[in-house]
């Protein structure tokens, strides 16, 4: 979109909209003061979901986002599987305890 650009009929939505108080935070961000108070806010028995239990659908939800789940760096940790054995796992962990150190080695 060309915001920026003051002919663009984006910007002339956004002005009017300025004008109109319609969206206060356009263009800025919360100070780190203001997102701390809006996260203590949350916590605890102040989160809308304090002390009800997930059911197995949103269990399943989540799981299945997390599958291949990738650090902030957006590098996905590849996954190996044992010769010896049935296990996979992250590369680093399974270099250690399977293959030439896996206890199911003949
Ligand atoms: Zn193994």
């Amino acid at each position: 979109m060309k915001i920026n650009n003051p002919k663009s009929q984006y910007f002339i939505i956004i002005e009017n909209a300025k004008k109109m108080n319609r969206i206060k935070m356009y263009g800025k961000t919360h100070s780190q003061k203001t997102k701390k108070l809006m996260s203590t806010q949350k916590l605890g028995e102040n989160n809308p979901n304090y002390g009800k239990p997930r059911d197995v659908v949103t269990k399943n939800k989540i799981s299945k986002s997390m599958v291949g789940n990738v650090n902030p760096l957006g590098i996905k940790r590849k996954r190996v599987k044992c010769p010896h054995c049935v296990v996979s796992g992250a590369k680093n962990v399974m270099v250690r305890w399977h293959f030439n150190n896996c206890k199911h080695k003949p």
